[in-house]
């Protein structure tokens, strides 16, 4: 075991501090990763402040952050995949039984036994539950290991490894592609990749929003038209023509209206998690046999997958670099939805603590 530089909160009530947490050293088939850049996720902040206590309670201290580029610092003797000097990532997932029909089909995500990079009961004991990325350095085995396209920006690229492939993978299952007419609904961190990765998939891309004042950077962001979903006879125009809709948003919305937007066999499919359950009147699905999901993150050889596509068409997060000091200032703004359109923590700015 060695000790590891990290940013952690003591209590729900604790702003974050500098501390320092025990890792296991690479086993056999590990990683050791020097962390380069982590991302900070809405998940973050939810877990750091046990807002989901009811059903996955935080342990404390936690160390937050599950979006890790860095580069490969060890290996263990089995790794095949990596080399010292690598650039390499870690996502949501740090292991799972690898044994279960979901695990056999590539669908790690839905594995009962997952386990999450931060606050998940770490099975090498090495502490009471996992730690993530908001630290200097990371062990992961590495079947859980992503590799870099060296071409993308790293403080940016921080963030496909869980609103990219957050957003990524429902329009691959649902067939984004050419010919066919996709929303994105919320204009945020999930959003923003929404509509980038749409537009690289080919698709027709209508992105919907209630601050119009969004408008040009939507377009921006690949957006072929812009909705204000407020102005009801916008909305109207576009009644019965799309093949998929990307909800981003987590705040209390009318789904409905959305789903009155789907042609036939169309899906509307939920990255964001509203607190409150939303209504759903039944004809709007029965009318057009239209259908509503949801969607968590992906599996690995899909994250991969993501990542390649990124490198391809040089695709990133658009985001705002912080030292790590900032993060509880970060934490503030997220809360507003201050940021365009995510925080990527500088990892090198652990190093002065
Ligand atoms: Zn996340
Ligand atoms: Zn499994």
């Amino acid at each position: 075991m060695y000790k590891a530089k990290a940013y952690a909160a003591s209590s729900a009530k604790a702003p974050f501090a500098s501390s320092t947490i025990q890792r296991r050293d690479p086993g056999e088939n590990d990683v050791q990763l020097e962390i380069l850049f982590c991302g900070v996720c809405h998940s973050d902040l939810h877990q750091a402040r046990d807002e989901w206590h009811d059903f996955f309670a935080t342990v404390y201290p936690c160390v937050p952050g599950h979006e890790i580029v860095g580069r490969v610092a060890r290996a263990g003797k089995g790794v095949k995949k990596f080399k010292p000097g690598d650039l390499a990532a870690v996502g949501c997932l740090v292991d799972s039984d690898r044994t279960c029909p979901e695990c056999k089909a590539g669908f790690e995500q839905f594995c009962n036994n997952m386990v999450l990079t931060y606050n998940s009961p770490d099975k090498h004991q090495a502490a009471p539950v996992t730690y993530g990325g908001y630290s200097d350095s990371v062990v992961v085995d590495e079947r859980f290991v992503l590799r870099v396209p060296s071409n993308l920006n790293l403080a940016g690229a921080a963030p496909l490894l869980c609103a990219g492939i957050t957003t990524y993978s429902p329009m691959k299952h649902w067939g984004v592609g050419k010919g066919k007419k996709v929303g994105v609904v919320g204009l945020g961190g999930l959003g923003h990749m929404g509509l980038k990765l749409a537009h690289a998939l080919g698709a027709h891309v209508v992105a919907f929003t209630t601050s119009p004042g969004k408008k040009e950077d939507a377009l921006r962001l690949g957006a072929d038209e812009v909705v204000v979903s407020t102005n009801s006879n916008e909305m109207q125009k576009h009644a019965g023509s799309f093949n998929f809709i990307l909800d981003c948003v987590s705040a209390q919305h009318d789904i409905n209206a959305y789903l009155a937007l789907l042609a036939r066999d169309g899906n509307v499919t939920l990255v964001g998690a509203p607190e409150k359950p939303l209504p759903v009147a039944a004809f709007n699905l029965i009318f057009g046999r239209k259908s509503l999901s949801g969607s968590p993150i992906g599996g690995i050889a899909e994250t991969q997958e993501m990542l390649d596509f990124c490198g391809k068409h040089n695709i990133t997060a658009d985001v705002e670099v912080i030292p790590i000091q900032k993060v509880n200032e970060a934490y503030e703004r997220l809360l507003k939805s201050d940021v365009k359109y995510r925080f990527s923590i500088d990892m090198a700015s652990l190093k002065s603590e």
